[in-house]
Order: structure tokens, then sequence, then C-alpha cells
């Protein structure tokens, strides 16, 4: 029988091929294409051959590696604009590489004290610096935004219709009804789907020109939908969209959700960072009212894919919603005061995902993040300018690293964004991706590496320059 274990000969070849080249991608990132060319059919040709290859584990490991580098939009690198992905940061990945040794089962206290402690004590950390009372701040770590938010639209759900656990929607004689501004993540409309609400109970609210959410039209919609015999349950404010990194007025939010009694949860995935910035973090004020908060640590904070945090402080809530009872795993800890994750969360099974953050933080401080934080907020301020300087035409008003540009001659031109981005993409020296505002779309560029520099930005000006001259031709 082969031994799953290899011998250590074995393990020990195979991590020095591994260090190697994966030291050489994260040391030469820049010196890689952003992007590959997509060609579907021989992505999957290539992954059928590898499967069928008789290669030794050497070999399989070695074309891997190779074949990611490859077909992959390489997000940790300094001239990819796009989505919210980061570079992971080096703590982040030596704790993926602990957490893979290890393997803590995350379900349960028992199994995993040192990293369910961990990320108790994160939650209260993170919880505080939001403005949540020590003794209430509660939360759990989540895969990613989706699932904080999910966790979220349930938390409500509970707290407003308190019989919700048991008897589900069935329970309930008036459609409840959730809002969010038109800018929102449509995570928020997904996790209507998965509760049963489905997405009709999504109330899109509009925006202003600034692309915040309308706080008047708010009002006005709870209003009719009131008089029209539903019952809205929940409002949610995002701090820093998707598309634009508009954050909502969310001490106005905050004031309608209390007079009308519903759920306020911010959707911080992004945004939520900047509280770690002194400059920043008075943008989110009134967050420190809100009843939870979701935030990706796995974006602004730049630790490994699938990390998140849903926040609140209604230190029940979590347990109300997830606790269950179930007869095979070891019962708590002799009465300690510990909290069970899977009596918090949507998850069963589950990887340990604070250790991403501790270790970071650990490595770098709160003050090293808060130093990356104002350096990409920085490089934004500099992407304004340099577009500006160069007769772009700034079309988002955020006060975070997102910017969405195009040129006043193209306006209203959705194909001029369209040509500039693919023609950007195409050349694999920048990544950068098309929204719209105001209508018709716009190029969309974040800075959301930490290691992305002036000269970075300059060669993508440099490059919208010249796709502008070629559209024109
Ligand atoms: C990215 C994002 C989400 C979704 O988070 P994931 O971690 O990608 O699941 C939700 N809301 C906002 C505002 C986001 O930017």
């Amino acid at each position: 029988m082969t031994s799953f274990d290899l011998t250590p000969q074995k393990r020990e070849e195979l991590l020095g091929l591994l260090l190697g080249k994966l030291e050489s991608y994260y040391a030469d990132t820049d010196a890689l294409r952003v992007s590959p060319p997509l060609d579907i059919e021989q992505i999957q040709t290539e992954v059928r051959e590898l499967f069928e290859s008789s290669g030794s584990e050497l070999e399989a490991t070695n074309t891997l590696v190779e074949k990611l580098k490859t077909f992959s939009v390489h997000t940790p690198h300094p001239d990819y604009f796009g989505l919210y992905n980061p570079r992971a940061n080096f703590a982040g990945i030596l704790s993926d590489i602990i957490t893979a040794y290890f393997n803590p089962q995350l379900a349960a206290w028992s199994h995993s004290p040192f990293a369910a402690e961990v990320e108790s004590f994160l939650i209260k950390e993170f919880g505080q610096r939001f403005g949540y009372p020590s003794a209430n701040a509660d939360g759990v770590f989540a895969t990613g935004g989706a699932e904080a938010n999910l966790t979220a639209v349930l938390c409500a759900l509970k707290h407003t219709h308190p019989d919700y656990a048991v008897n589900g929607l069935m329970g309930l004689n008036k459609r409840p009804l959730v809002y969010c501004s038109h800018e929102s993540h449509h995570s928020i409309v997904k996790a209507t789907r998965m509760v049963g609400l489905g997405s009709d109970s999504v109330r899109n609210v509009a925006v202003q020109s600034n692309l915040t959410m309308d706080t008047e039209a708010l009002s006005q919609l709870i209003q009719e939908d009131l008089d029209a015999g539903h019952q809205p349950f929940m409002v949610v404010g995002t701090a820093g969209t998707t598309g634009t990194g508009a954050i909502d007025n969310l001490s106005a939010i905050h004031s309608i959700a209390k007079q009308y009694n519903l759920w306020f949860h911010v959707d911080g995935a992004y945004g939520g960072s900047a509280i770690i910035s002194n400059r920043l973090k008075p943008l989110l004020k009134g967050i420190e009212h809100s009843d939870s908060i979701t935030m990706d640590a796995h974006k602004w904070m730049s630790v490994p894919m699938g990390t998140s945090m849903f926040l609140t402080q209604h230190p029940n809530i979590l347990s109300e919603t997830f606790s269950t009872s179930n007869n095979y795993m070891p019962k708590d800890a002799g009465g300690l005061q510990i909290v069970d994750p899977f009596n918090h969360s949507v998850q069963w099974s589950r990887r340990s995902l604070g250790l991403r953050v501790y270790l970071s933080l650990l490595f770098f401080g709160w003050d090293g993040y808060e130093e990356v934080i104002n350096h990409q907020t920085d490089m934004g301020e500099y992407l304004r300018t340099s577009l500006t300087k160069n007769g772009w035409a700034i079309t988002n008003q955020s006060a975070l690293p997102v910017i969405c540009f195009t040129h006043p001659e193209y306006a209203n031109d959705s194909e001029f964004a369209t040509y500039i981005t693919s023609k950007v993409v195409k050349s694999g020296l920048a990544w950068v991706s098309t929204y719209p505002v105001q209508g018709t779309l716009k190029v969309r560029a974040c800075i959301t590496n930490y290691s992305t520099q002036k000269s970075n930005i300059d060669h993508l000006v440099q490059l919208v320059n010249d796709a502008k001259i070629e559209y024109e031709k």
C-alpha cells in the first residue's frame, strides 16, 4: 500500500522544490503578465493531461505550480488594480502552512482551544475598535462577506421575530423586508434567497449623486411598505461599495433604523478596515450604533482568501440563531465560559481563519496595518491626481482608493470604457475593470495591493493614455 505520509526524504525534497518555486513567484510576481489569455479549451486540456500523466510526486507538484503561474489572473501583482483581492501578506501565508499541518477543527472549542480563543480574542478586539462595548462585543469568523451577510440576515430575522428559529417564515403573517442601496452587494440578495425570503423582499433604495444611499428615499420606502402591510425588519448600510467605494451615511441610517425598529447591519466587507486608520476612521461614523458588521480580512487586511468576520453587539443573538444540540461532539469543556463555534456559525466543521489575522497582527501590529492602509489610500489619491492631470475625469467621490474614470469627450460612451479596459487587460501589463456610473460604463481601478507604488500607477496612466490614442485611430 502507498504511504499517504510519503517518506521524510520525499517530503523534504517536495518542500525544498516548492519553497524555491513559491518564493520566486512571491519575490518576482511583478515580472509576470498580470492576466493570461483565456483559452478555455487549452486550460481544460491541460487539466486533463496532467491528471492522466504518470509523473512522480515531484513532477506533479512542479507542474501544478507552473499551471497556476500560467493560468491565473495574478491578484498579488502590483499592477492588478482590480476587485478587492489582496496580495496575501507573508504572515498570512505562513499561518496557512501552519493551519494545513495542524488542521485544527474549529467546530467545537474543545478540539482546538487555542485557535478558538484566538478567534474569540480577535472578535472582541475588532468589535471594540468599531465602538462596541467590550462586554457586548460578539461575533464569528466566516468564509467571506457573503457568509457574514447571510449570518446578518439570519440574526436580524431571529431578533425581530423571536420564533423564527423554530417556525421559520411559516410562522410569519407579514412579508419581512430588507433595505439596502442600489449599490449594495448582491450577496444580500442571495442571502434572502437562502433564508427563504426571496429576492423580492430586498428593497433597493435609490442613491444620491455621490452613490451613497438616499436616506430620505429610505424613510419614504419604509413608510410606504408599512402602509402596504409589510414588515420592514432590516436595513443594510454599505461602508465601501464594491463598485465605487461609496460609504453610506451610517449615522442617518441608524436614526431611521431606530425610528422603525429595524436591525441595522453595516456591510463593511471592504471599507470596514478603514477603522484601523486614524485618518480614515471618521468616515465610518455611526458604525458604533450598528447591530452588526461584516468585515473581510481577506480584502484590505491582505490575508489569504476565505477570511471574514461577522460582528455584533447583541451578545446572545448568534447562539439564539444557531444553537442546536447534538450527541456526537464532546460537551463544553467542564462548564467553562467558552463558546463552541458551531453554535455561532452557519458552518459545522470549520477551518481556523483567525490565525491568519492573528499572525499578521503579531508581525506588523495595528501600526503596520495603519501604515499600509494609509499608503494605499495615498496611492489612490496619486492615481486621481495623475489621471486628472492627463485630462481624464474622475466619476466617483470615494475617500477610499477606488477610482472610476473616463475621458470627458467620451463621458456617455460605454464602448470607450470597455475598449480602454480590454486593451489594458489584454496587454497583460495591468488589470482594471469597468463599472457603470451615471448610466454608462467607466473604467474602474482600485489600489488593492500594499506593494503598489507610484511607478505602477504612472505605468497604468501611460497604458490608458495609449489606449485612448488607439481608440481614436
Ligand atoms: C466583497 C464584498 C462582499 C462579499 O464578500 P466576499 O468576501 O467576497 O464573500 C460583500 N459586500 C461588499 C460591500 C463587498 O465589497
